[in-house]
């Protein structure tokens, strides 16, 4: 099943001189339960791609498509509870609310819903983020990978069929980054859980089931796990070719 359907979907900020094509005629789809990365150079459009799919942007035109919603149907209202009930979005820097304690910090999502917090669900999370002995410190009392976990946390709290992480090992050492990976893996397994992750990092994008590159606002390769590694393997291949060769010229200068 897919959870997600884009369709010809535009952005363009601006007018005139200042006009910026940021997405130009992106389509494609999702499925349930895939682990998607989302790669391509600085002010390719990725952010831009991931606000729209969380609903904290809207496209110029073209139609995106959540779990049998067409999210650009919605008004401002539905579309926030509409987000707030589907997507769970996590951050570089975490946006944690500094005088909330780790558990204020998870249930407030829930909270502003108008629900109470599932007990059995919030212990559970805590439990596989580590944050057991962490549950009244405030964010300030923290690690940055600790931050993060929170920040996956409140993304989860309210079981969302599809998390979305902007650069969510951006701001972390090479050990944290590897266990938020790690989590959002779990989770995507044990739940069945979407996660479509931007990641400027080989190693995480390797590490996922499907490579989207996009450049200059367009997608120039989306591939499976095994194809994406040749496609990266033969990137690099020519890097060093391309390199080599201009070694060589040196040399002969
Ligand atoms: P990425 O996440 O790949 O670095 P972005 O999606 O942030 O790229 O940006 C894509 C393009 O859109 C860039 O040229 C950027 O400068 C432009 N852009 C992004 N947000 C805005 C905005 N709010 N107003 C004007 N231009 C924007």
């Amino acid at each position: 099943m897919n959870i997600l359907e884009i369709r010809n979907l535009c952005k363009v900020y601006g007018t005139g001189e200042t006009r910026v094509d940021a997405l130009k005629d992106v389509s494609f789809d999702i499925e349930q339960g895939e682990f998607v990365a989302i790669v391509g150079p600085s002010g390719s459009g990725k952010s831009t791609l991931l606000h729209i799919l969380g609903g904290v942007d809207v496209p110029t035109s073209g139609s995106c498509n959540i779990a049998g919603t067409d999210i650009g149907k919605l008004d401002e209202t539905k579309l926030a509870i509409f987000r707030r009930r589907n997507i769970g979005l996590i951050y570089q820097f975490y946006n944690l609310i500094p005088i909330l304690n780790v558990e204020e910090n998870m249930t407030l999502p829930i909270l502003l819903d108008g629900k109470k917090p599932d007990r059995k669900l919030l212990n559970d999370l805590v439990d596989k983020l580590g944050l057991k002995e962490r549950l009244s410190h405030l964010p300030n009392q923290l690690s940055g990978g600790q931050q993060q976990r929170v920040s996956i946390g409140r993304a989860l709290m309210n079981n969302p069929a599809l998390l979305l992480a902007d650069e969510p090992t951006g701001n972390l050492d090479s050990e944290n980054s590897k266990e938020i990976i790690a989590l959002l893996r779990k989770f995507n397994k044990d739940n069945n859980q979407t996660v479509i992750i931007i990641t400027h990092d080989d190693k995480i994008a390797l590490s996922a089931d499907r490579v989207i590159t996009i450049e200059d606002g367009q997608i120039t390769r989306d591939s499976g796990k095994m194809s994406a590694k040749k496609d990266l393997s033969q990137m690099m291949r020519e890097d060093i070719s391309t390199e080599r060769s201009a070694g060589h010229s040196g040399r002969k200068g």
